[in-house]
């Protein structure tokens, strides 16, 4: 389908799309960029890349896809850096976590060619992070959402949704403002409660005491606080409205539990964490049905 993709970030997600377009046999050949000059080695020592390129304008060069797979405080430098070579033929797509700021940085660099950028998301990933990391199966079965501006040329939509569907994924599609509400709601405030639970206990006298105590709960509720410090300051900050309206709903959930254990009121704890247990019983990862 493509002869060339220029792949900027050889990380965790593009390295992973790397592997999993070449699979796929959508793409002859990869040209690659990242910040570090031994990531890119390393991402052509381990085939994710076919070619190193030396810059992100050099790894566009010749591409009829480019995926940014960089920080999404990286986007606006990494779109100026292509801006030259970008053409209306080439398809555009990111996979930043947070896609506002990203749609906005690409409005203000692209200008005439901001038809060819499709901003994506992929619901898939993990804590871990590097192109050590790239699994040619990270995006299968997995949802990836699209949020399509006005101005975005319907065919490159088309093209961008045969590309994730041709991975293996569901492709949704949103508005970029209510993309960022939700995975404020159900990524960005988990991570942020993850981060501050793990420093509140190591905080405290005995903190380290009580971590080498504990158990599969504890392992599977702060899995994330093991994430990239960098990549999650930059979510964290980028959506930070739609974040800050999430703490201060769940503030509010806690101080209900609060007042709830301080008065000793046991049926009313006990309806709240029977109304969490069956919302948790029933929830599916990935149930919403593509519009
Ligand atoms: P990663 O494994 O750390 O990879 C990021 C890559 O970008 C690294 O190779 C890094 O190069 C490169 N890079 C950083 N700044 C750059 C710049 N200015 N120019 C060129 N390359 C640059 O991180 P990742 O997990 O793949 O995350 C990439 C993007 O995916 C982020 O925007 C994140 O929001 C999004 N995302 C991540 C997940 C997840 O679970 N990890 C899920 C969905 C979306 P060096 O190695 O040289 O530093």
């Amino acid at each position: 389908m493509f002869e060339q993709l220029g792949l900027i970030g050889c990380g965790l997600m593009g390295g992973s799309f790397a592997l999993a377009l070449k699979r796929a046999g959508l793409v002859k050949r990869v040209v690659g960029y990242s910040k570090s000059p031994s990531t890119t080695e390393r991402a052509r020592a381990m085939g994710v890349i076919d070619v190193e390129a030396p810059s992100a304008l050099l790894a566009v060069s010749g591409a009829d896809i480019v995926l940014l797979a960089v920080p999404v405080s990286a986007t606006e430098a990494t779109l100026k850096a292509i801006k030259h070579l970008v053409t209306n033929d080439m398809l555009i797509m990111d996979v930043g976590s947070t896609k506002r700021d990203v749609i906005d940085s690409a409005r203000r660099v692209l200008r005439d060619h901001i038809g060819s950028f499709v901003p994506c998301h992929p619901i898939a990933g993990s804590e871990t992070s590097g192109v050590e990391n790239a699994d040619a199966d990270l995006y299968t079965g997995k949802q990836v959402i699209l949020t399509p501006i006005d101005k975005t040329n319907p065919q490159h939509l088309q093209k961008a949704v045969r590309v994730w569907e041709g991975l293996g994924c569901t492709v949704l599609r949103m508005q970029p403002e209510e993309h960022d509400s939700a995975y404020a709601a159900v990524s960005h405030l988990p991570h942020l409660i993850a981060f501050a639970l793990m420093n509140a206990i190591v905080g405290q006298p005995h903190g380290k005491d009580y971590l080498s105590l504990a158990g599969p709960g504890f392992r599977d509720f702060t899995r994330i606080a093991a994430s990239d410090p960098k990549m999650w300051r930059d979510i964290l900050l980028a959506n930070r409205h739609e974040l800050l309206a999430q703490t201060q709903l769940f503030r509010q959930a806690l101080q209900t539990m609060e007042q709830m254990i301080e008065t000793g009121n046991s049926e009313a704890i006990e309806t709240l964490i029977a109304h969490a247990s069956d919302t948790r019983a029933q929830w599916r990862m990935g149930s919403k049905k593509p519009s």
